[in-house]
C-alpha cells in the first residue's frame, strides 16, 4: 500500500497564524492526526513529520532547516505522496480553501486537485482553487506534494469551522478521500 507523509504545518516555537482564539499549529495537528487515522483504516502506511506540538528540526531554526527536516522525513521514508496541512490567514474578510503545488509537477497538481475537490465538496467553503507557489516543502520533497490551506483562521466564519471537532473530522475525511482518489485514479 502507498506510503503517505502528512505534514502538520508549524509547531513548537512556531505557532503559525493565530486568530479567533485558535493557533494554526494546533488545528493543523488535530486535522492531520485524523487524516492519519482515516488512511490507516483503509490500509495506507502513514508517516508524520510531527505528532505533537514540537519543532521538527529544533526551536527557532531557520525556515530551510525546519522545512528541510520535514522533507527529509518524507524522502527518507520513501513516501509516495506528501501532504502538508495548513490554515490560511490574511484579514477578517478573506475566506475559503486553496491547495498549492509546485509549478511543473504534473502529479503534484493531480494530488492537489483531488484534495481541493473533496474539501470543496464539503460545501460552505469558498473555492479559491489550485495555486502554484515555490513552497519549500513542495519543491524539496521527492514525492508528488501539495500544501492545503483548509480555511482562513483570520475569518470568523472559517475559524468557527476550524475550531469545531465535527468540522475537523470533515476536513480530515476530505483530505483522506483526496489522497485515496489520487491512488485510485
Ligand atoms: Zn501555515
Amino acid at each position: 500500500m502507498p506510503i503517505v507523509c502528512l505534514d502538520p504545518g508549524h509547531g513548537g516555537s512556531d505557532p503559525g497564524a493565530c486568530g479567533n482564539g485558535l493557533r494554526e499549529c494546533d488545528i493543523n495537528l488535530i486535522v492531520a492526526l485524523k487524516v492519519k487515522g482515516c488512511l490507516q483504516a483503509v490500509g495506507y502506511q502513514v508517516i508524520m513529520t510531527r505528532e505533537t506540538d514540537v519543532d521538527v528540526f529544533g526551536p527557532d531554526a531557520t525556515a530551510s532547516q525546519e522545512l528541510g527536516a520535514r522533507c527529509d522525513i518524507s524522502n527518507n521514508a520513501g513516501a509516495d505522496v506528501f501532504v502538508s496541512i495548513h490554515c490560511n490567514a490574511f484579514n477578517e474578510v478573506s475566506n475559503g480553501t486553496e491547495t498549492l503545488y509546485c509549478d511543473g509537477s504534473v502529479k503534484g497538481k493531480l494530488l492537489a486537485g483531488f484534495i481541493q475537490k473533496q474539501l470543496i465538496g464539503l460545501g460552505d467553503l469558498t473555492d479559491r482553487g489550485l495555486k502554484t507557489n515555490p513552497l519549500y516543502v513542495t519543491k524539496h520533497t521527492d514525492a508528488p506534494a501539495c500544501l492545503t490551506e483548509l480555511a482562513f483562521i483570520s475569518n470568523p466564519k472559517d475559524a468557527a469551522k476550524l475550531g469545531n471537532p465535527v468540522w475537523q473530522d470533515e476536513f480530515a475525511r476530505a483530505v483522506a478521500r483526496g489522497v485515496t482518489d489520487y491512488f485510485s485514479q
